[in-house]
């Protein structure tokens, strides 16, 4: 069981209203590893990651996670999703806690009201992300980069085994950007296996394991992020030649 790919993908496809957005991608990965997924915009990083958590199409090829073929993953709580460019909506007055506590919603029945180990998950999540003390504030006062980090705390609280998070560094201040990079690694510690579709590297530099490239709906890197860079060097050399 420990050597089955968390996420296993065999020439598998992705896009929306039956066109391909994302082809032929072969992917497996570990429990635990951390991965970052790179590239150009436009270029179908967002449509992958989507396929993973069945907003987008899966239009052909192999596709399971956590052991099963993703049409048939009926507890979708471990699969948690940080959306893009997301920060929480002005005019809902809600605190810290109750945004964070609706990611257990999926877990229990609606009329039961929130019991003891679920506070104590809203707190931990909390505290996972540098927000303890934020608990009770309402989060329209809060910075963009710490509501991003109350989102994440919102995904972590339902324990996903798999945390899918598209660009959450972006427009973040460098002190939400430091927290985020110690929650990657912590989460990575115990074993939660992340996709990180990023712009800034640099800011989970140490953290992440493994680089994924996608350009044009291919997958053009898959591998260390020490070996990336010489990736970067030989295409730049490639294009120069194509321009000469
Ligand atoms: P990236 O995350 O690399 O910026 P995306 O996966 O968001 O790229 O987009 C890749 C392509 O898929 C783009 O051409 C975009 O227009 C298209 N696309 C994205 N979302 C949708 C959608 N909901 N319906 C149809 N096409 C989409």
């Amino acid at each position: 069981m420990s050597g089955q790919p968390v996420i296993d993908l065999h020439r598998a496809s992705f896009g929306y209203q039956g066109r391909p957005v994302v082809t032929d991608v072969d992917l497996q990965v570990a429990r635990g590893e951390v991965l970052a997924v790179l590239g150009p915009n436009g270029s179908g990083k967002t449509t992958l990651v989507k396929g993973l958590l069945g907003l987008s199409e899966h239009l052909s090829g192999e596709a399971s996670i956590l052991g099963t073929p993703l049409d048939r993953l009926r507890d979708r709580t471990r699969v948690g999703y940080v959306p893009q460019r997301h920060t929480l909506v002005g005019g809902v007055r809600a605190t810290v806690t109750e945004v964070v506590a609706t990611g257990l919603l999926a877990r229990r029945p609606w009329w039961r009201p929130a019991g003891r180990a679920e506070r104590a998950a809203v707190e931990a999540a909390l505290e996972t992300v540098g927000l303890a003390d934020r608990a009770r504030f309402d989060v329209d006062t809060l910075s963009g980069g710490q509501q991003r980090r109350v989102l994440i705390a919102r995904a972590l609280v339902a324990r996903p085994d798999v945390l899918i998070m598209d660009e959450p560094t972006a427009g973040v201040d460098q002190a939400s950007q430091g927290v985020l990079a110690g929650v990657l690694q912590q989460l990575g510690e115990v074993g939660t296996t992340m996709l990180v579709v990023t712009h800034e590297l640099a800011a989970l530099r140490g953290v992440v394991d493994r680089i994924l490239e996608v350009e044009l709906g291919h997958l053009t890197y898959d591998g260390a992020p020490e070996g990336y860079a010489v990736h970067q060097a030989e295409q730049a050399r490639s294009a120069g030649r194509g321009a000469a």
